[in-house]
């Protein structure tokens, strides 16, 4: 969404606020308590309540908002800002722009967004063709493990390894150019080690059983024949990998440029959120303006369980 139209459609709290409620009206509010779709609107409560059970239900109950305090006009920039260009905004750029007193929930509430972006798109399997491989993100090093790293004299960083996966078809006579596989959606997911159980378990999890993967000839991916209707496993010359698997590594690059260019260093545990992000976005790269609407949507239809573990001040 364009900055005038954004200034013109949400300038203050309350129209916020009413565009959340009519959000929620328009996905359809659930009882917590009995589960009925049958609520009534309680102007005065500010408040839905179930017909059946007589349940109360508060506006940011059962959403993304779920406990927290911060105005919806806050949630509703940092929406804005999340969609309205391909990077995206650090949690201390969006609290300067605020000019919100305290660092850690803007953070949180940036996560939170994150959360639900991965949460959406878990709805979604990856099928057809596709490209498979792992990618090694520089990540900080987890406090626990600060000092033994210390002593042993290795440096602050280490590489969390990511499981990323694209549904990448032949293009029909590619022109001049252009790559010779088309991408579809994405997947990037953070695993704790590259064992075949791990990646077998991932993979089907997110991949219909009869699609065609492309690997490199790694003996983590062994399994993939007997899991899937073909895979097409070789070892791939590093010069030729643009042509085996385009897609997985363009994905990489260009995520590992987002986050060199945008924080200062991510901690592992949360390397999932901003790949969310990053992939959330890269799928519905084509929604245009479209792309901040259906983000307040599943921010109506989704309750995060991001939950607050550490925060540093400049990620
Ligand atoms: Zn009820």
């Amino acid at each position: 969404m364009k900055l005038f139209d954004f200034n013109k459609y949400f300038p203050d709290e309350t129209a916020c606020r009413k565009a959340f409620k009519e959000m929620r009206d328009r996905e359809g509010v659930v009882c917590q308590h009995c589960g009925s779709h049958d609520v009534v609107w309680l102007e005065s409560k500010q408040q839905y309540q179930c017909k059946h059970c007589r349940h109360r239900t508060t506006l940011r109950s059962g959403t993304v908002m779920h406990g927290s305090k911060l105005p919806f006009m806050y949630w509703f920039i940092a929406m804005h800002l999340l969609t309205a260009t391909k990077k995206s905004i650090s949690a201390a750029e969006l609290q300067r722009q605020l000019g919100h007193k305290r660092y850690q929930p803007i953070w949180e509430m940036m996560h939170k967004l994150r959360s639900v972006m991965g949460k959406r798109d878990d709805k979604y399997t990856l099928k057809g063709n596709i490209e498979l491989d792992e990618g090694f993100f520089s990540t900080e090093t987890p406090d626990s493990q600060k000092q033994e790293k210390l002593k042993s004299g290795a440096g602050s960083q280490k590489k969390s390894k990511v499981l990323v996966i694209a549904e990448s078809t032949e293009s029909e006579n590619p022109k001049r150019g252009q790559k010779p596989k088309k991408v579809g959606h994405i997947k990037m997911i953070v695993v704790p080690n590259l064992r075949m159980v791990t990646i077998d378990g991932e993979a089907v999890n997110v991949i219909e059983p009869d699609s065609s993967i492309t690997t490199d000839a790694s003996k983590s991916h062994n399994n993939f024949k007997l899991l899937f209707g073909e895979h097409k496993s070789q070892v791939i010359d590093p010069k030729d990998i643009g042509k085996m698997l385009p897609w997985v590594h363009i994905a990489i690059a260009n995520a590992k440029t987002l986050f060199a260019d945008m924080y200062h260093g991510i901690k592992p545990e949360f390397l999932q959120e901003y790949l969310n992000e990053f992939c959330y976005k890269f799928n519905r790269r084509y929604f245009g303006e479209d792309l901040f609407e259906r983000l307040v949507m599943i921010a109506a239809s989704y309750r995060t369980d991001f939950e607050h573990r550490a925060y540093r001040t400049a990620v």
